[in-house]
């Protein structure tokens, strides 16, 4: 466990300060070695899913300039980050994307290897991006698609035909060597749980790893009824999906790729087909977790459910130095949250809704 205060050279020496955080690591004061950075790049969306946003209100933050997004990234990959995840807001959207995908991807990680490149997007945008992006440098992307039928597909994200840009986005990125595409789905009791099967089929057919994710209490509120506002009861939790695929066709668990890993993997009983399960709300594997994320706003978020940011964007404005800022980005993890409480009593909902964060 480190201090948070290593004392790193006053002077911008950038070799000193990778040197001497080198050692250390990105750790916070529970022991958890951070990797993984999310930063977000737009606070805008063109969809608004039923259960992220009410879309009423569009972007509420700030977009930066590429080139802060690259210092910022770059601090943080001298600091320890092996994997740099770009998302919003949707990313797509973000004039200058490629750019910045090129420069991440030309970083190297504190021990000299290639930094993890990776983007999560809704895939509306995908299909024309997709082969751009894999020039560009990005190593895996994630497909956003809660429904593999095209009417409650649209119901979601309350934009007509976007189920079919999103499979055509999907196949684009798996012909442009970004496979295997992974692809997420936030399951809603009664909206879109009948679909389970169907995503099994789809994750077999089209060779993507189709992952289920909980959905967590960090929707943006919808007093007027246009979204859906978020209880336990519309969780669908992580045994009801085994169970329900078990039924489909035997489910044989794999291994974790990584201790950081978030989601239970899983193949069929022909090994045909990739599942994944992320339930930070029946199975919370804060005790693990690896990540810290950047708003679009350049604010540092240690937790998605943090009641507080910190203004790295404002400092840098302000003129602070590279090792200034190294400083406070090590004070900042060294606080991180130990868990969040979902389901507990006190449980605060964040300051920030998932698509404000960076999902
Ligand atoms: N627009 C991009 C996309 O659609 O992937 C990136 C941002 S989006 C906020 C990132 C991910 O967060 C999506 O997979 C979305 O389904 C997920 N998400 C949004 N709200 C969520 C919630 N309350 N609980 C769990 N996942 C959520």
């Amino acid at each position: 466990m480190h201090s948070g205060s290593i004392l790193l050279s006053p002077l911008e020496d950038d070799s000193l300060a990778v040197a001497t955080s080198a050692g250390a690591g990105l750790r916070d004061s529970y022991g958890r070695t951070i990797t993984d950075l999310r930063v977000s790049v737009t606070d805008r969306c063109n969809y608004r899913c039923v259960y992220c946003r009410t879309g009423n209100d569009g972007a509420q933050y700030a977009e930066l300039p590429i080139a802060d997004y690259l210092r910022m990234i770059r601090l943080f990959v001298g600091l320890g980050i092996e994997k740099v995840r770009l998302t919003g807001g949707e990313p797509l959207l973000r004039a200058g994307l490629l750019d910045l995908v090129r420069a991440t991807a030309a970083m190297r990680t504190v021990s000299g290897a290639p930094l993890d490149v990776a983007l999560t997007t809704n895939g509306h945008l995908l299909a024309e991006l997709a082969q751009p992006l894999k020039d560009a440098g990005l190593s895996r992307i994630t497909v956003s698609m809660d429904a593999v039928d095209p009417e409650t597909f649209a119901a979601i994200t309350r934009v007509p035909r976007s189920y079919e840009r999103v499979v055509a986005g999907i196949r684009a990125a798996g012909a442009a060597g970004l496979g295997p595409v992974k692809v997420n789905a936030v399951l809603l009791r009664g909206f879109n749980d009948s679909q389970i099967e169907a995503f099994a089929e789809f994750s077999r057919r089209e060779g993507v790893i189709v992952r289920f994710i909980e959905w967590m209490p960090l929707e943006e509120a919808s007093a007027d009824g246009t979204g859906r506002n978020w209880t336990r009861e519309a969780v669908v939790t992580l045994d009801e999906i085994v169970s329900r695929l078990n039924a489909y066709r035997p489910l044989v668990e794999l291994p974790p790729n990584a201790r950081s890993e978030t989601a239970r993997r899983y193949t069929f009983d022909d090994g045909v087909g990739e599942i994944g399960i992320i339930a930070p709300v029946s199975r919370p594997f804060c005790g693990h977790c690896s990540r810290i994320r950047l708003t679009s706003d350049g604010k540092i978020r240690t937790c998605l459910f943090s009641q507080t940011d910190h203004d790295l964007a404002g400092k840098m404005i302000r003129g602070e130095s590279d090792a200034e800022l190294r400083n406070y980005i090590l004070s900042v993890v060294d606080r991180k949250e130990a868990r969040h409480d979902i389901g507990q009593p006190g449980f605060e909902k964040p300051s920030r809704s998932m698509v404000h964060i960076g999902g």
